[in-house]
């Protein structure tokens, strides 16, 4: 399958698979790939020419950013990321990441990959640079010297961190960073409201939720722009990730809110639903067993939340 396939106009490794990217009523639209390195995404006609006209050093300040954030968006379950629009206009808002945050994000995958402490997890710097942000192994070779240096990492044998592979495992300072980073995220008073992005939600808003929000002690976080197609904001996530807790509210029956109520239930952030009662029936399946808060007005939401979060946040405080 790979014969043929070509080359991922992203990373520039060879491609496992393409086919193409379909719009309404099967009109061709762009492509799409599956890279072993990036993951599988879709790419626009433009957006593909545009990486094609390139020269490797027009491309140096970004294609690593592209990769890391397709292979992101891959790992929180969106399995077909677009990459469409004025190409110019998506490079600039891909997030970029500080050394601290990539040697976060280092800690975070050596964690994750060990599951429990004292277990020896190998590292492939030129293989997991995506999952660092980083551009080439030398600089996932830094990252790992440098953690070793702050002493978060320990170095197994065969002692060297330049070589194909290093063996590393995280020593309790390392794990006691992880805690900190962890409870500091913990401890803050945002919540992020997950809701259809209506005029008809106005007053839900502005009259129930964020009252009800403000009156259990916490702040109301809303992304206040419309989310672009199916798209899914990297600065929603971020701020997710940030939140104690979401309340998402299914009226409407937005995807966009089922996404956000899930992914902050993979992070292990309390959720709380609530949903207008007449549209209770048209819940949709999945979600229609979880206990919602169901409400008459804005001001009867507002009324019901307030106890439902501080019950629900008081208990991790
Ligand atoms: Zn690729």
């Amino acid at each position: 399958m790979s014969e043929g396939a070509g080359r991922c106009p992203v990373c520039k490794d060879p491609l496992a698979w393409r086919g193409s990217w379909e719009g309404k009523d099967h009109f061709p639209i762009g492509y799409a790939f599956r890279c072993n390195r990036c993951g599988t995404y879709l790419l626009s006609e433009e957006f593909h020419d545009r990486c094609r006209e390139l020269r490797d050093a027009e491309r140096a300040s970004w294609w690593f950013r592209l990769s890391s954030w397709i292979r992101q968006q891959n790992s929180m379950g969106n399995r077909r990321p677009e990459i469409d629009g004025d190409p110019g206009e998506f490079i600039a808002a891909l997030p970029s990441k500080t050394v601290g945050e990539q040697l976060d994000l280092l800690l975070h995958f050596v964690d994750q990959q060990a599951v429990r402490p004292g277990r020896v997890v190998r590292i492939n710097p030129l293989a997991d640079a995506v999952h660092v942000w980083a551009e080439n192994q030398a600089e996932v070779a830094f990252l790992l010297d440098s953690l070793v240096e702050m002493r978060r990492l320990r170095l197994a044998p065969p002692y060297a961190s330049h070589m194909e592979y290093c063996d590393v495992l995280l020593t309790a300072a390392g794990y006691l960073h992880l805690e900190t980073l962890a409870a500091s995220t913990a401890n803050n008073r945002q919540v992020f409201v997950a809701m259809w992005f209506d005029q008809s939600m106005d007053a839900a808003w502005s009259k129930g939720l964020e009252p009800g929000i403000r009156r259990a002690g916490f702040d109301p976080f809303r992304i206040d722009q419309k989310p672009h197609g199916e798209r899914i904001d990297a600065k929603i996530l971020v701020e997710i990730r940030r939140s104690r807790a979401v309340i998402a509210d299914a009226t409407g029956q937005r995807p966009s809110v089922m996404f956000e109520a899930g992914f902050a239930e993979g992070l292990g952030k309390p959720v709380i639903w609530t949903c207008q009662a007449d549209e209770e029936a048209k819940m949709p399946f999945d979600t229609r067993q979880l206990q919602h808060v169901l409400w008459k007005c804005p001001d009867d939401l507002a009324d019901q939340l307030e106890p439902v979060i501080k019950h629900r946040l008081a208990q991790r405080s």
